[in-house]
């Protein structure tokens, strides 16, 4: 029988320079966009803080015929300015969007009061319908704020009932997490794809750091041997992209409905990892 083809997406975030968009923008995404992904998805700042250098990207590699969709929180907006967005997004042709809740931005003192992402997808089916295709965040290893895992799983049930139609994982490095993950949600009843989200490793002590924040576990024996490699920077490329690959081909084989890669605005080493899986 012949294979289906895994869906593959790849993110970027918004670049603080000129230089840096021209560079995403015809450099990166030609590259890129010769792997024929699904779609690229575009970030969006903790509290709205890239409100319009998200849209300015989103805009560009629409207007190049190529798929994205805009990541998007409430942050500090009302209904009304997040009403507009969808509405531009609407109109520029954009058929698919990330909803989040997102964090507050550092330096706010995480007083600020933040929507929960199932109440911004109901907001947009309520406002534009079946318009967009609606992806949502899920946590293999559990959000660093959840009650519970199984009160988390409960939480992307609601996401999902309200109107989504997929989640993409943050990322992880133990497979295991996310098919148990895979497991637990399917006994909670959500029956839509759970796309994994994988981050190739281009600067591991930023990785380290990211990972404390955000509830990813670098498993010990990564941690030793990229240790191990001090600064051999060719070592520690080759070990990412081989425990990155295998990491793939382990979620593919398994199963995974697709792979979102975390590019962070990089061609490499997203595309040696692409080719390695033969896709
Ligand atoms: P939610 O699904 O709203 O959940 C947040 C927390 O609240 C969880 O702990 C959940 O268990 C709990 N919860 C949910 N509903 C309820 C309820 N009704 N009552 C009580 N507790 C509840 N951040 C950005 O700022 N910009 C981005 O562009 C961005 N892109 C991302 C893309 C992906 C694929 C992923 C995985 C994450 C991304 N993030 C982004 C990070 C994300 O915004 C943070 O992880 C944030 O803390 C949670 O967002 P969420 O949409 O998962 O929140």
């Amino acid at each position: 029988m012949p294979q289906r083809k895994p869906r593959i997406s790849f993110e970027y975030f918004p670049p603080k320079t000129a230089e840096g968009k021209e560079r995403l923008l015809n450099e990166t995404t030609p590259a890129l966009n010769a792997l024929e992904p699904e779609f690229f998805s575009v970030t969006y700042g903790a509290g709205g803080t890239t409100r319009d250098s998200t849209l300015g990207v989103v805009s560009s590699i629409h207007d190049a015929g190529i798929a994205v969709a805009p990541h998007l929180s409430f942050g500090g907006d009302d209904e009304a300015a997040i009403g507009g967005l969808l509405d531009t997004y609407r109109e520029l042709g954009v058929r698919r969007l990330v909803a989040l809740r997102g964090d507050t931005p550092s330096g706010m003192g995480g007083s600020a009061q933040l929507v929960y992402a199932s109440e911004l997808v109901a907001f947009i089916r309520e406002r534009t319908g079946d318009h967009f295709h609606i992806e949502v965040a899920a946590y293999p290893e559990i959000h660093p704020e959840a009650e519970s895992y199984d009160r988390d799983i409960l939480f992307l049930k609601g996401k999902l009932d309200a109107g989504a139609d997929s989640a993409i994982t943050q990322y992880f490095f133990n497979v295991e997490a996310y098919f148990y993950f895979l497991d637990q949600c399917q006994a909670a009843g959500i029956d839509k794809p759970i796309h994994a989200g994988i981050m190739p490793i281009i600067n591991f002590a930023n990785l380290l750091r990211f990972s404390r924040n955000c509830g990813a576990e670098i498993p010990r024996w990564i941690c030793q041997r990229m240790e191990g490699y001090g600064d051999d920077q060719e070592s520690v490329r080759n070990f990412g992209i081989e425990v990155v690959t295998q990491l793939c081909q382990t979620l593919l084989d398994s199963g995974a409905p697709g792979i979102h890669f975390y590019t962070m605005n990089q061609v490499e080493p997203t595309r040696t990892i692409y080719n390695n899986l033969g896709l």
